[in-house]
């Protein structure tokens, strides 16, 4: 028992101190490092999201979405969504004339984005790791499927399945993760979804049933206003050099 507690502790101790911080209470905290006395679950693949994860954010989504809004619609449905604008539902019952428009606006703001684009720092180094360990690496985005192409031949690093907006439908759905664990013939329990968006990226993960990983460099999900949101993330770490030291320590990564 006197073990027991010391190691608990120890854990604990460490779990409080490590920059990967859990984003539920300290119940849910001290619970899961008890649960890690428990056999590890074993993960043979991680999904990531693209902008904003694999790449540093080149996209100014607020103001895209005023511009394909206006200002008014913006502060509106903004105040109705606290998690974050669905742009893409939002559009999807306009008119065709006002919809085309839209798409055109987003796209304006995507080539910008992809003249700025750069890796995320840690992602090569994180593609790496996984490689050494024989875990696969797929990639789920609501961009464009020439976005991925120039992301995977600027850098030299490919994701497979890569499916992008084309794909549909598409995240929050969990859809393309569902296709993603049947094509790499493994359950979604035993695969991981990294990404920055809550409403996105760990709406669709958890609702696929896989471990998901919340990407918040800036902390501005402590916020109260994302306290109440239906779908938290398993983990929750500061940069993506921080997912390495999370896997190994909560998952079995034996190929
Ligand atoms: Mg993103």
């Amino acid at each position: 028992m006197r073990l027991f507690i010391s190691f608990s502790i120890s854990r604990a101790l460490f779990f409080f101190n490590n920059p990967i911080r859990s984003f539920s209470s300290m119940a849910t905290t001290l619970s899961s490092v008890t649960a890690s006395l428990s056999p590890k679950s074993r993960l043979r693949g991680v999904v990531f999201d693209m902008d904003g994860t694999l790449t540093v954010p080149a996209i100014d989504f607020q103001a895209m979405y005023r511009a394909v809004l206006g200002e008014q619609d913006y502060l509106a449905i903004k105040s109705k969504c606290p998690s974050g604008i669905d742009i893409l539902n939002h559009i999807e019952n306009w008119s065709p004339d006002k919809q085309h428009t839209a798409y055109e606006t987003i796209a304006d703001f995507e080539r910008q984005g992809l003249d700025r684009l750069q890796i995320m720092p840690g992602a090569l180094e994180l593609c790496g790791f996984l490689d050494s360990r024989n875990i696969r690496r797929g990639l789920i985005t609501r961009n464009v499927k020439a976005a991925v192409d120039l992301f995977h031949s600027r850098f030299g690093v490919t994701f497979a399945p890569a499916l992008s907006r084309e794909f549909r439908p598409y995240k929050p759905d969990p859809a393309p993760l569902l296709h993603i664990c049947s094509v790499w013939e493994v359950q979604p329990n035993e695969v991981m979804m990294v990404g920055d968006s809550l409403k996105d990226d760990v709406a669709c993960g958890k609702q696929a049933g896989a471990f998901t990983c919340l990407l918040d460099e800036t902390g501005r999900y402590d916020s109260p206003k994302y306290a109440d949101v239906e779908f938290k993330p398993d983990y929750k770490v500061s940069s993506l050099a921080h997912v390495h030291s999370l896997l190994e320590a909560n998952f079995d990564l034996t190929p």
